[in-house]
């Protein structure tokens, strides 16, 4: 147990190479470690950004998340642990009473192997000795705010490494015309609707097929999710070829969980060579949600924040990670999830801002059932000025029965308000529940249609895409009035 985290996760790294550490080091690195263990919690990943967390460890979160909260946090528990608090909302709290909120908007950079299970104290002086305008101790007492300012820049280098340079600023993209028939919608500003499809189990195209031709005429571009809830099915890339080859633009979900930073690049690079430009980046679900057996721990090399800064200066700037020149970038329109009813929402907005700032041009939320606790998070987004930075398609899911109601009542980070689960229970028998989880969609879809910073809906109906259309028909909403890239007015 550590005096300021919740306990680890998982054990303390150790040193990827030993044979360049020295006796004195060894000790050195055993000592910090103890230490740092008592007081952090650490795990020594040789990486440190306590500063930038309110000194509270981020490597003690199960995901080893070092952006901020993952979708199903929530202020009590952990998703993943349960019998542990989240510790990214411990963050957010420490940091609120210390005054620190606006430091966790810088964006971290994912871990440099070469340094976990090392020691950074003397990695931090020896940063401190080198850097140029590096703070004098005097200048604490006599010029305080240089003192500050040049100690803020000494600690950006020692946790901002050359090849990362994270910072706070939002990054606007760097090219003109729309990427896709999603973007080119959604700068009509006109109400855009987006489809879920659920991948099949079976290697049979069939399905996609089937379901892109429910979905086709009425929404921009249909969603393909990426071995949700840790359950592998096809690939989300196969599946969008499959839809992009049937006609249909797909949004193609890319998630951090069991992928590497290479693989992260390599897929969005391959997707984008296949024609495919929408990519939502995630986190992705725990292990802990699949249906076992569970892999290994450390499975998140990346989280969505990271992916999304990776992608953006991909395509903008025209550079790997590792800084290698792009000769032909890949043309990216990237998106996010967000999650308006697990956290406080202000700590969701903090969230929002970052990912937005990373790179985020469109937002997917969790589903909407509690109209005005998602205002909540509306208005905390327009605190931070951000409903001008982002397009945000509110999240959908039309229920078909009473159970699927209850089911979602224990779903980390969606709130349904009794009186609609009371609805649903009220509805009779199956078709009764499905035409009530239609009745109850419609009314949120009337709502929705005129929320100011709203551009848009994303059914989720997953097993029920044929709902859809009808959905659309009777909620008077409008089919996407761009089709293909060469109808975008000059
Ligand atoms: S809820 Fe998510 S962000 Fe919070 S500690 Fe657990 S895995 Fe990490």
């Amino acid at each position: 147990m550590s005096l300021f985290s919740p306990p680890r996760y998982q054990a303390p790294f150790k040193p990827m190479h030993r044979d360049d550490i020295t006796p004195f080091m060894k000790v050195f690195t055993a000592g910090e470690g103890m230490i740092k263990g008592v007081l952090f919690g650490c795990r020594m990943c040789g990486n440190c950004i306590l500063q930038e967390t309110a000194f509270i460890c981020p490597m003690t979160c199960p995901k080893g998340l070092r952006n901020g909260l993952c979708g199903g946090a929530t202020p009590e528990r952990c998703e993943v642990d349960p019998s542990r608090p989240c510790t990214w909302h411990k963050i957010y709290e420490r940091a609120e009473k210390l005054g620190r909120t606006e430091k966790l908007l810088e964006i971290n950079a994912p871990l440099d192997g070469e340094r976990v299970g090392r020691e950074t104290w003397l990695d931090a002086v020896d940063t401190w000795k080198e850097t140029e305008e590096s703070p004098k101790f005097v200048e604490f007492f006599t010029n305080r705010s240089k003192f500050d300012h040049d100690w803020e820049h000494v600690f950006y280098n020692v946790r901002q490494p050359e090849w990362w340079q994270g910072d706070s600023e939002y990054h606007a993209p760097t090219y003109s015309e729309p990427i896709s028939i999603l973007e080119a919608n959604l700068r009509t500003g006109e109400f855009v609707c987006t489809g879920e499809i659920a991948p099949p189990l079976s290697a049979s195209g069939a399905i996609i097929l089937k379901k892109v031709g429910f979905l086709a005429d009425y929404v921009a571009a249909a969603n393909f999710t990426d071995n949700a809830s840790a359950s592998a099915r096809m690939g989300s890339l196969a599946s969008s070829k499959i839809c992009l080859d049937a006609g249909m633009e797909p949004v193609m979900q890319l998630q951090a969980r069991d992928r590497s930073r290479v693989v992260i690049e390599s897929d969005a690079m391959g997707a984008a060579g296949l024609g495919i430009h929408n990519i939502l980046c995630l986190s992705g679900d725990h292990h802990r949600f699949g249906p076992g057996p569970v892999t290994k721990p450390d499975q998140f090399d990346m989280d969505a924040v990271q992916m999304l800064w990776m992608l953006r200066r991909m395509r903008d700037e025209g550079r790997y990670i590792d800084g290698r020149a792009i000769k032909h970038t890949p043309a990216l329109f990237l998106g996010a999830a967000a999650s308006p009813f697990g956290a406080y929402p202000k700590y969701e907005a903090i969230r929002a801002e970052k990912k937005i700032n990373a790179g985020a041009q469109f937002i997917q939320t969790q589903p909407v059932f509690d109209y005005d606790r998602f205002l909540v998070w509306l208005e905390e987004l327009d605190k931070r000025n951000l409903l001008d930075k982002v397009y945000i398609l509110a999240g959908m899911i039309p229920m078909k029965s009473a159970r699927a109601a209850h089911f979602m009542v224990d779903v980390p980070g969606v709130s349904i308000p009794k009186e609609i689960v009371a609805r649903m229970d009220a509805a009779g028998d199956k078709d009764g529940q499905a035409e009530e989880g239609v009745a109850i969609a419609l009314e949120m879809i009337e709502k929705l249609k005129s929320t100011p910073g709203i551009n848009g809906i994303h059914f989720m109906a997953v097993h029920w895409e044929e709902i859809i259309p009808r959905l659309i028909d009777e909620g008077g909403l409008q089919k996407p009035s761009i089709r293909s890239l060469e109808s975008v007015p000059a």
